[in-house]
This record gives C-alpha cells, sequence and structure tokens, in this order.
C-alpha cells in the first residue's frame, strides 16, 4: 500500500506590526468544526500551491520553487485574512483591497493579474523561510509545507474573510498560544507547535535558526505527534485496511509513568522506532507501566510481543499487557494478557501531571472494545470507534451494529471531550460534531436499508445493489458485512425479519 505523495502548501506566520520583542502577537486562526481533515484546529493562514502562482516573479529570489511558494502564502494569507504583503500596496485604501479581494475570490482576475493590473510586487525580503514541514504518511491527506514569518503591515488588519474553512483568527501571545496547548485547550499540528514554542522564547538573533534547528523543519516526517501534551500519537506503519496505512500507537504519560496504547505494527523498522521513543521517555526516569490495548485486532496488537521483547532485553523486564476479558479470550495463543479492564476501572498514573482514565466498554466494532477516556482533559481515546482516516466497518459476529450505535451515543454523552484519538488518522479536534456525523451516517444507511427491505429486496446482495450506489463494485464485499450487520440490529429492533427461505422481509407494525 503506497501513501499519497504530499502536496505543495505554503503558510504565513504573521507577526503583529512592532510586536514585543520577548514576548510576540502573531495572527492563528481556527479551522471551521465542519472540515473533515483538522477540522477546530488551530493553524496559521495557508493552502495549497496552485497552477498560477508559478507565474508571479519574485524580487530578490533567484530560486524559482521558493518564488512560488512565497506567491502561494501571500496569496492563501489575502484570500484568508485579508492582508496584502505586496511592495506597492501601501497606498491602497480599505475598500481597494477588499475589492481586490472580491476579484480574486470571485475569479475576475487571476492573482498574477490583481498584482500586475495594481503594479504591486513581491519581495522575497519579505518572507523569511521558516521551515518546510511533511505530514506524515498516517493522515488522509498530506502537505510539503513551507512557512514563512512575515511582518504585517503596520495599516492593515487581518480578519477572516467570508472563507467557509475558517471559524476565527485573532492576534495572540506566542506565550498565551503555548500556555493554551499546555492547558489541552487547543489541539495543533506540529509545526504550528513548534512555532508557538520558538516564538514564545522572543524574536532573538537567532530566531531562524531556532525555527530550522530540528530535522522535521527540514521535511523530515514527525514520528511523535503531541496534538495534546502528555499523549503521544507515534503512527506505525501496518497492514490494516486501505486507505489507512497506520495505526496509531498512544504514549501517555507524565513525569513518572508511561502507558502504551496498541503497539500495533508487525514490521521489525516499526517496532524499533516505537522502542525507541519509550526508551527517551524512559531515559527521562520514567517507568514503563502497562501495555494497554483498545480491541483485539492485529493491526492493534502485533507490536506487543516484540515491544516486551525490546524491554526485556534494555530495561530488564517486560511490562503487564491489560484488555478486556473478551479481547483475551480471542489473542488466547499469542501472548497472554496479565490484567482485564472493566468497564468503569480507573487506570491512575503516579506523578505530575494528575493522569487518570476511565475505561469504557464500547462494543460493536468488536466485542471487547475499550475506550480510555481523560477525565481531567476531556481527552478520549477512541481505538477504532471512531477514526481520523478510513470508516469503522462493523463486521459480524465480531461486530455489533446495535451495541456499535450505543457506544457512540455513550462517548457523546461524555462530558467536555476536547478531542478523539482515533486509531488511524490525525486527531480529532471537534470530538461532538464527528460522533454526531458517524452516528447519523449510520442511521441514515440503517433507513435506506430498511426501505430496500420494504421495496422487496431480500438478500444482502440486493440491498448493497440498491444501497451502495456510491460505493465501488469492487467495495461491495465489504458492503454486504455492513449491511449484514445492519439487518442484525434491524432484526433486533423488530423492523425486518427472515423467512424460512434465508430472505428478509419487513414487519408490519404490530406483527
Ligand atoms: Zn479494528
Amino acid at each position: 500500500m503506497t501513501t499519497q505523495t504530499p502536496k505543495d502548501a505554503g503558510a504565513i506566520i504573521l507577526l503583529r506590526h512592532d510586536t514585543d520583542q520577548n514576548n510576540p502577537e502573531v495572527f492563528w486562526v481556527k479551522r471551521s468544526t465542519k472540515l473533515a481533515f483538522l477540522g477546530g484546529y488551530r493553524a496559521f493562514p495557508g493552502g495549497q500551491r496552485e497552477v498560477l502562482d508559478d507565474e508571479v516573479s519574485v524580487k530578490n529570489c533567484d530560486d524559482p520553487e521558493r518564488g512560488a511558494m512565497i506567491s502561494c502564502a501571500a496569496r492563501e494569507l489575502f484570500e484568508e485574512v485579508g492582508v496584502l504583503l505586496a511592495r506597492g500596496s501601501k497606498t491602497l485604501t480599505v475598500g481597494q483591497r477588499t475589492s481586490l479581494s472580491d476579484d480574486l475570490e470571485s475569479g475576475r482576475m487571476s492573482w498574477p493579474e490583481l498584482l500586475a493590473h495594481y503594479d504591486l510586487h513581491l519581495d522575497a525580503n519579505d518572507f523569511t523561510f521558516a521551515g518546510r514541514w511533511v505530514t506524515p504518511p498516517f493522515a488522509p491527506r498530506r502537505f510539503d509545507t513551507w512557512f514563512f514569518l512575515a511582518n504585517c503591515p503596520a495599516k492593515q488588519e487581518p480578519h477572516i474573510t467570508q472563507d467557509s474553512e475558517l471559524e476565527s483568527g485573532e492576534w495572540i501571545a506566542a506565550a498565551d498560544a503555548y500556555g493554551q496547548w499546555q492547558r489541552s485547550e487547543i489541539i495543533v499540528v506540529p509545526p504550528v507547535l513548534h512555532a508557538m514554542k520558538t516564538l514564545a522564547a522572543g524574536l532573538s538573533d537567532d530566531l531562524i535558526a531556532r525555527f530550522l534547528s530540528i530535522p522535521e523543519a527540514h521535511r523530515e516526517p514527525t514520528r511523535r505527534i503531541e496534538f495534546h501534551p502528555n499523549y503521544i500519537c507515534f503512527p506505525v506503519r501496518t497492514p490494516t485496511r486501505p486507505p489507512a496505512t497506520h495505526t496509531n500507537c498512544y504514549l501517555v504519560y507524565n513525569s513518572r509513568e508511561i502507558l502504551v496504547i496498541d503497539p500495533g505494527s508487525p514490521y521489525e523498522d516499526e517496532q524499533q522506532a516505537l522502542a525507541e521513543c519509550l526508551d527517551d521517555l524512559m531515559a527521562a526516569g520514567r517507568n514503563a507501566r502497562e501495555i494497554l490495548l483498545t480491541h483485539v485486532h492485529p493491526d492493534h496488537v502485533a507490536g506487543v510481543t516484540a515491544l516486551n521483547a525490546h524491554l526485556a532485553t534494555h530495561h530488564g523486564r517486560s511490562i503487564p499487557v491489560a484488555a478486556h476479558r473478551a479481547t483475551a479470550e480471542s489473542l488466547k495463543g499469542q501472548f497472554d494478557v496479565d490484567r482485564f479492564i472493566e468497564d468503569g476501572d480507573r487506570i491512575v498514573l503516579a506523578g505530575e501531571p494528575a493522569i487518570a482514565l476511565r475505561a469504557l466498554h464500547t462494543p460493536g466494532h468488536a466485542r471487547g472494545h475499550l475506550c480510555f477516556y481523560d477525565e481531567l482533559t476531556g481527552a478520549l481515546i477512541s481505538g477504532d470507534n471512531v477514526v481520523g482516516f478510513g470508516s469503522v466497518l462493523i463486521d459480524p459476529p465480531e461486530g455489533n451494529m446495535r451495541d456499535y450505535l450505543a457506544a457512540l451515543e455513550r462517548m457523546r454523552a461524555l462530558p467536555n471531550l476536547s478531542v478523539l484519538f482515533g486509531g488511524h488518522g490525525p486527531a480529532i479536534a471537534n470530538s461532538y460534531e464527528k460522533l454526531t456525523e458517524y452516528i447519523s451516517h449510520r442511521l441514515e444507511r440503517e433507513q435506506s436499508i430498511l426501505s430496500a427491505v420494504r421495496a422487496g429486496a431480500t438478500t444482502p446482495k440486493e440491498i448493497v445493489a440498491r444501497v451502495y450506489t456510491d460505493v465501488s463494485p469492487k467495495a461491495h464485499g465489504l458492503a454486504e458485512r455492513a449491511v449484514i450487520a445492519h439487518l442484525e440490529k434491524l432484526e433486533a429492533d423488530g423492523l425486518v425479519a427472515l423467512n424460512s427461505n434465508n430472505e428478509y422481509f419487513a414487519r408490519v407494525l404490530g406483527q
């Protein structure tokens, strides 16, 4: 399974005019919670490169590639927050800038035409390169993003344009933004976190050197992703169900202890990378406490034995494995589960900050499926019940649609959910929206399936042909499994039944 090639993108880290050198303010935006990709995340204005970005000539720039990316970042900044970083724009009135932005948005003028029309030009000296970050291969969309640091011109004030992708935007002191992340109040991707941390130390002479001091700022994909503090998302390559190619292992840690959740890779290089990450955390004096499993599927458990072998060799002892009893039973013969986790159990870490995970038995995708809810920060490790990439397969008899919907309802009823850490893909910041979307999607499918049965479809195959018109015939086998799961639920709900020929029919109320 190959992962997709990252697309070029540009972003601007915009500093406020005449900002405090020791406590600089930067303009950040909140992505709409309605967006499927990184909805609800804080970010910098930016976006994907367009063909015409290459046609803008950038002064003081001898590298056409860099020029095109400056053009891309400047255009995105103008489109999203109305700030025009072009020489010659000082004489434009606010009204003129607004009408230019309308022209660009409506397509009346292209970006190169617009600059030429008002005799404006971009100058590379206004855009300081601050790193190039590649989205790790676990995400549904991947970007190779060029970040540029720029000063906001004196007479321009950023504001969110009609752009439906963004919900809000504001100036914030980098130290405050970093503080919000430390308090688990916001979710950002690694380059944004790195920028906030770097800026929070002040606009010193070595600012850019600090920006560029880590390999991730030079296109080395990030392995250790901290969407929230104390939660490392460590995607490992697994033979999982496409389109996903990776399974997220989570390392939950504080000053003294570490929990490892779902080490799922069967591949040696990936197991080694995970072991090194754990070694780093342990080198700082922490104790690896336990391996927790969300559920039985191979892409979530295949690295357990290797991780424990590593711990035994390098740290003198392996650590206990904990899972639901149903998971433990299915794993018999592979490795032993040392402790059973029941619904409601709390796993409390010794050390600072306090971390208490409450286990929720949430079957549906798998019988012994567990989620782990952090009562203090509202983070929920959602396993394969909700994922950031791909869809969730409910495959009977291990899968059960009725249980699954009940599990989703239960998850949605949890107070102050701040993030869902799914088994695949990026963290989900818009937790309640995502859960509602999952529930409605399943209920809509259920209604279509019921209608198909009422209209005379009698077998899963016939139902798939009528209902799954949006799915390629290649996926019909999997769709049939999902239909069977829905039919089982409808049967349990008393809405359909099977006749002696193994054909489904709709029950009339009261029958
Ligand atoms: Zn699974």
